[in-house]
């Protein structure tokens, strides 16, 4: 009798775990991961000094997005507050920092998206939002459109209290440096450094963010992937929330975020599978390079990316921290 009640209990619990694989990997409570920009990150060409620098940075926008999670906070403060700590270092290409147009000028683009309400808001070349993500924010919650570009983004947003600065706030000697040598050489270097982050909060919601200053020389208003739905940015309550950086031109037309989401929703791939195809397998073989940072709805995460580097990092509820540069 009793051997027969322990059978059946054992049949009820692999059962139960196996529909809900979450409780079998002891979901954690909360999920925060970052990038800080995907290219051609190599240790040999990184000074000690400055990748401690990268490295405390990282920490500190991980630190900063956990407070926000583990008071209960919503994911989508999380990721905000985590992208701020980005956008205000001169060290990645977002906000004060980010990269310079064929003209010599910042135009950047972020957005963000709530994976419970699918609700998402973007702008796009802007000069003066000094937090990008903010415009962002404010477009989402004040505006029935997701995406303003340029000036209109510029004045709508100010209006809900999203500050306006100097464009040479964004200055920075080395993009300036960066930008110089490429007009001579007519080519790309320092592209990458977008921000990114993607968060599971308490309430089981996911939220995903995405910052940047675009690609080095690009033409004057070109827009890339990070402020497109679905292309640099996605999340979904279903699935996951993703980021992206990497080659906008390739995450556009490949539709990167959402066809990671999609690949776990109508193919049943996990999250590790999906974003290895898309990354590894569609993008890199067409040239596409770039990576994603993701967090599924179940607190799996995914760093992938097919260039040398990606800075990137995570922290979880059981008090995980890892921060990761080179293919390592
Ligand atoms: N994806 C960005 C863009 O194409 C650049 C980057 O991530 O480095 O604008």
């Amino acid at each position: 009798m009793i051997r027969k009640f322990l059978i059946l209990l054992l049949v009820i619990t692999v059962g139960y775990l196996s529909e809900h694989p979450a409780a079998a990997q002891n979901k954690p409570d909360y999920v925060l991961v970052i990038h800080g920009g995907a290219g051609t990150i190599l240790k040999e060409n990184m000074t000690p000094e400055r990748e401690k620098a990268y490295r405390e940075k990282l920490h500190e926008a991980l630190l900063t997005g956990e407070q926000v999670l583990k008071s209960g906070g919503s994911s989508l403060d999380a990721v905000t507050q985590t992208i701020l700590v980005m956008e205000n270092s001169p060290l990645f290409n977002a906000g004060k920092g980010a990269v310079f147009t064929a003209e010599g000028m910042n135009e950047m683009d972020a957005s963000i998206m709530d994976g419970k309400s699918l609700k998402a808001g973007a702008v796009a070349s802007v000069r003066h939002i000094k937090n990008p993500i903010l415009g962002a924010r404010a477009v989402m919650e004040h505006t029935p459109h997701v995406l303003i570009i340029g000036e209109g983004a510029e004045e709508v947003t100010a209006k809900y209290g999203v500050e306006l600065v100097d464009t040479s706030y964004f200055f920075t000697q080395k993009r300036w440096d960066s930008y110089r040598k490429v007009k001579k050489k007519m080519e790309e270097q320092e592209k990458h450094g977008t921000v990114g982050a993607v968060a599971l909060d308490m309430h089981g919601n996911l939220a995903a963010a995405t910052s940047t200053g675009g690609m080095t020389y690009k033409m004057k208003g070109r827009v890339g992937d990070s402020p497109i739905i679905g292309a640099g940015t996605y999340a979904d309550n279903n699935t996951c929330a993703v980021s992206a950086t990497g080659h906008g031109e390739y995450f556009m037309r490949y539709v990167v975020t959402y066809d990671i989401t999609a690949l776990m929703k109508y193919q049943g791939l996990s999250l590790d599978e999906a974003a290895n195809e898309v990354i590894m397998h569609k993008l890199k073989d067409v040239g596409g390079d770039g990576g994603i940072i993701a967090v599924d709805k179940d607190g799996n995460i995914s760093m992938t990316f097919n260039t040398p580097g990606m800075f990137r990092g995570y922290v979880t509820s059981g008090g995980t921290e890892e921060i990761l540069i080179y293919n390592d």
